[in-house]
């Protein structure tokens, strides 16, 4: 149920970076756009636009089906802020994900970069753009399966005062877990839900909530990577232990962390509860004026 683009549809520029068993690209896509009005009479006429090729090499044909799934899911989203799948392109042995190319690239790298420190209100808004994009999954049943800062793109830093505040799109999950060996879905910790590492079937929205958490963490840190210098058996043995997290000072976002990072999936809040949460921050923060955002 996707939109199938022809090959000589799509030019490839740059790489971008390896994903999992994926290569990302820049590139141009080729879009037809029927003017309708009378003056020319239906003409057609064609357009280029900017896009990322997430391109699953031709030695992963085993996981296509898996990598399919990911573009289905994509193509039943429309929401301002998630990123806009345009469609799958088979080219030769290899499958393309189509995606639109969002301009100042992932958000952790993003935060990092930062030279003066990003403000409480900025970070409340783009947890609240992630936790709208995550109740609209939420209401369609749909699971993401792999949230965290790499994987939100900003569209607009919002840094200058006129430009009305950041504004992400969160980026498609890649392969889905279920297809990963142990050992990756074990390098995920501690974004991968503890339900998961020992049973990718497990994989349902609880788990979205619990990636949302150590996503918020990410936030809080200026993009830092949580158990960074972590060996994989020590990874194994925080979830083991039920460990938790470092507690961040933003105490408003600290608060809903822990909730979402719940080891017992059943207890975590519904994203619905989530942006009402953050709707709410306005009271402490006066500069802070985020609308709830639907659709
Ligand atoms: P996969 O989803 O296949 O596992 P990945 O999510 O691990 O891949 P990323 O690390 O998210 O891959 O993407 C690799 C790089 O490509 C990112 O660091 C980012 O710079 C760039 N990138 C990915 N998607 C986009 C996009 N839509 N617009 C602009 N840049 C992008
Ligand atoms: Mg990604």
């Amino acid at each position: 149920s996707f939109h199938r683009i022809l090959k000589e549809e799509i030019k490839q520029e740059e790489h971008l970076g390896p994903g999992t068993r994926t290569n990302i690209y820049s590139g141009s896509l080729m879009v037809k756009s029927i003017e309708d009005d009378e003056e020319n009479g239906g003409n057609s006429s064609s357009q280029q636009v900017k896009v990322v090729l997430k391109v699953l090499g031709s030695g992963h044909r085993d996981i296509s089906l898996a990598f399919f799934e990911t573009a289905s899911m994509m193509r039943q989203v429309s929401h301002k802020h998630i990123v806009l799948l345009y469609g799958v392109c088979v080219r030769n042995q290899e499958n393309i994900m189509v995606e639109e190319f969002v301009q100042l690239g992932p958000l952790d790298l993003f935060m990092r970069r930062q030279q003066t420190p990003l403000s409480t209100p900025w970070k409340f808004q783009v947890a609240m753009q992630l936790a709208s994009a995550l109740s609209y999954l939420e209401d369609k049943k749909l699971v993401h399966g792999f949230v965290c800062a790499k994987n939100i793109l900003l569209a607009r830093d919002g840094l200058d005062a006129d430009e009305g505040g950041p504004f992400i799109k969160l980026s498609d999950p890649g392969i889905p877990i279920t297809v990963l060996t142990r050992e990756e879905c074990v390098h995920r910790i501690p974004w991968i839900a503890p339900e998961c590492v020992n049973s990718m079937s497990s994989l349902s929205v609880p788990a979205d909530k619990w990636g949302f958490g150590t996503t918020l963490w990410e936030i809080c840190y200026d993009g830092e990577e949580p158990l960074k210098d972590k060996k994989l058996t020590e990874k194994e043995r925080f979830y083991d232990m039920e460990c938790q997290l470092a507690t961040p000072d933003c105490q408003e976002l600290a608060h809903l962390m822990t909730d979402c990072m719940n080891y017992d999936p059943k207890k975590r809040p519904f994203f619905r509860a989530i942006v009402r949460e953050i709707v709410n921050l306005p009271d402490k923060y006066p500069s802070f004026k985020a609308q709830p955002q639907t659709g």
